[in-house]
């Protein structure tokens, strides 16, 4: 199910499930709308516009990663609907950028040797 998400971040697209019956979008991508049970879903690229939903700055965690400054953590809320939402890091965002409400815009990192979904502040 998860299949063509993941070539898609090999193509750096940022896919999403998208109802062709309703409209509705939704993550993790499903074989079923979650809002009218239709089967005629199928990935759709983001805009990658979006804000931060939710942010959390790791003190501690996994080897591998630098955690001085904190590593941050975010719940993006993406431009295409209201809650529909991915998980990532922050890049090229100085920690007064790094807020809740802040408007983000998609970028890449690479992760083991694979381009990987983050998000970077749009300042005005
Ligand atoms: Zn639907």
């Amino acid at each position: 199910m998860n299949t063509p998400y993941y070539a898609g971040l090999l193509e750096h697209r940022l896919l999403a499930g998208h109802c062709e019956e309703c409209g509705v979008w939704h993550t993790p991508l499903r074989s079923r709308c979650p809002s009218c049970w239709s089967a005629t879903v199928a990935p759709k690229e983001v805009s990658g516009h979006g804000h931060i939903h939710v942010l959390t700055l790791l003190h501690q965690g996994p080897p591998g990663v630098p955690y001085s400054p904190p590593w941050p953590l975010a719940a993006i809320e993406l431009a295409e609907q209201p809650g529909l939402r991915v998980a990532a890091t922050l890049v090229d965002t100085p920690i007064e950028h790094q807020r809740i409400g802040q408007a983000v815009e998609l970028a890449w990192i690479e992760r083991d040797g694979a381009p990987w979904p983050a998000f970077r502040a749009v300042v005005q």
